[in-house]
């Protein structure tokens, strides 16, 4: 992490914190900048330390005279213990410092609005008009009555918020899948599937914080799995592919030339959802577990703006086919988690609900994930570098940057089967659901009868 640009743009960082209410202890910008100058202090004395020891190493060797000689081994037994000390206490420096400094959010895109998530802008709406919203729409019940939703057996099987799709509803996750994924594939993105479960470790660098401290009483958003080994790494369900995909990252020097590297990734998400209560937990909305297609992208610092607009467009693209409303939205500051630059999502218009709900995101991580999963690149010769507004830009900017990273939804399951059942369900005279008026983009992906 970069401590130094940290310690050099305190105001700027603590204002940001703020606006994201992001969960920092007080005062940890400035013990960060009073560690990092610690930590600077500590090892300019322990190389001077360290000079001084093998210094009196040559000199031992040199010497004849043992009186001499005894005196040079007491120095240097001195000098042993003060080296060993100058370690421990950097050590407890350099620990502190990781630790805070973790802590600390991404920085925020200057045209983010400020605020809670009432905050965020329109910036477009699309599909046909919404139509009226009526509790004869309700996903749930439609789902029941055409038997192609089942909670029932999901509350039996697991628990509450875990479901089955039948027939219809489960050819329609394949085929929204398969419809998503063409056109990611058409866009340049390669096709992965991930490993669904991930050390603790991987998604903290991802920003994902396996047990959230800061709840009262600390809650986990993720499944850990329990592990009879105590010496094996913790390892959690992965929340969405963003974090297999990044990971597969990790420890990677590209050329620039190689870059954007563009993947996709289908991985099934696991959710714990603590403390989701009310209308959202209804249904579909907000399960515990969901196919989840996901756009993930590593590009150079100058050019993750324009990736994020190009996963905007791709996005656009995979909703407009489906025919329903929808809207863009720029998500506000206190909606940007740890790792967002900026955050675009994406909401269909639910009739059943009657309310817009959220079917995709998309994030700018700038290097925020990059740096705690050591992605890096190198720069062609004759590029020039940018240098972000935040940090002081007396430093010459380095030439094996830390790359950004990028990911956007391509197709939440479930979110985008509520759409498509609430705006889309055909009813007989007497009202009853009869079947779903399914868009005919789906066609070519569709293996069911009707
Ligand atoms: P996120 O990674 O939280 O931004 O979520 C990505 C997308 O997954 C969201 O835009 C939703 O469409 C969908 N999603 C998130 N959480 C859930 C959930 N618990 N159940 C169903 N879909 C979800």
């Amino acid at each position: 992490l970069d401590y130094r640009a940290i310690s050099e743009s305190i105001v700027y960082k603590s204002h940001n914190a703020f606006n994201r209410k992001a969960p920092l202890p007080i005062g940890a910008l400035q013990s960060v900048a009073r560690h990092y100058a610690e930590q600077k202090e500590l090892s300019s004395k322990l190389g001077l330390k360290r000079h001084a020891r093998s210094n009196l190493g040559e000199k031992m060797r040199r010497i004849k005279d043992p009186v001499e000689k005894q005196a040079v081994l007491e120095e240097a037994k001195l000098i042993k213990v003060e080296v060993a000390e100058l370690e421990q206490k950097l050590v407890a420096v350099e620990d502190a410092l990781l630790g805070l400094a973790l802590q600390i959010p991404n920085d925020t895109h200057p045209d983010v609005p400020i605020g809670p998530e009432e905050a965020g802008v329109v910036l477009s709406t699309h599909g046909p008009d919404p139509i009226a919203a009526s509790g004869d729409r309700d996903h749930m019940n439609i789902g029941r009555a055409l038997g192609i939703l089942d909670f029932e057996a999901g509350a039996t099987v697991t628990g509450s918020s875990w479901y089955y799709l039948l027939g219809e509803a489960a050819l329609l996750e394949m085929a929204l899948t398969n419809y998503a994924l063409s056109i990611a594939l058409k866009h340049g993105f390669r096709f992965v599937t991930t490993p669904d479960v991930v050390r603790a470790d991987i998604a903290l660098r991802c920003g994902f914080q396996p047990r959230d401290q800061n709840a009262d009483p600390p809650v986990s958003q993720m499944y850990h799995i329990a592990s009879s080994n105590p010496s094996h790494p913790e390892l959690v369900l992965s929340g969405t592919a963003e974090i297999p995909l990044g990971g597969m990252f990790a420890n990677q020097l590209f050329t620039e030339q190689v870059l954007p590297l563009k993947v996709v990734g289908l991985g099934r998400s696991f959710r714990a959802e603590a403390g989701a209560r009310g209308a959202d937990t209804r249904g579909l909305y907000r399960v515990h577990q969901f196919s989840k297609l996901e756009l993930f992208i590593v590009c150079g610092e100058d050019t993750s703006e324009q990736a994020m607009e190009d996963i905007r467009n791709i996005q656009l693209d995979i909703f407009e086919g489906l025919r329903f409303p929808f809207r863009v939205l720029d998500m506000p500051t206190e909606e940007l988690g740890a790792s967002a630059y900026r955050k675009y999502d994406m909401e269909a218009w639910m009739p059943g609900r009657g309310s817009w709900g959220e079917i995709s995101s998309t994030s700018n991580c700038t290097d925020y994930q990059a740096r705690r999963l050591h992605i890096r690149y190198r720069r062609s010769s004759g590029t020039t570098s940018h240098t972000p507004p935040s940090s002081a830009s007396i430093h010459p900017a380095p030439a094996i940057p830390f790359a950004h990273t990028l990911n956007g939804t391509a197709a939440a399951i479930p979110r985008l089967i509520v759409a498509l059942i609430e705006n889309g369900a055909r009813f007989d005279e007497e009202g009853k659901p009869v079947g779903l008026d399914l868009p005919s983009t789906l066609k070519p992906f569709w293996h069911g009868t009707s």
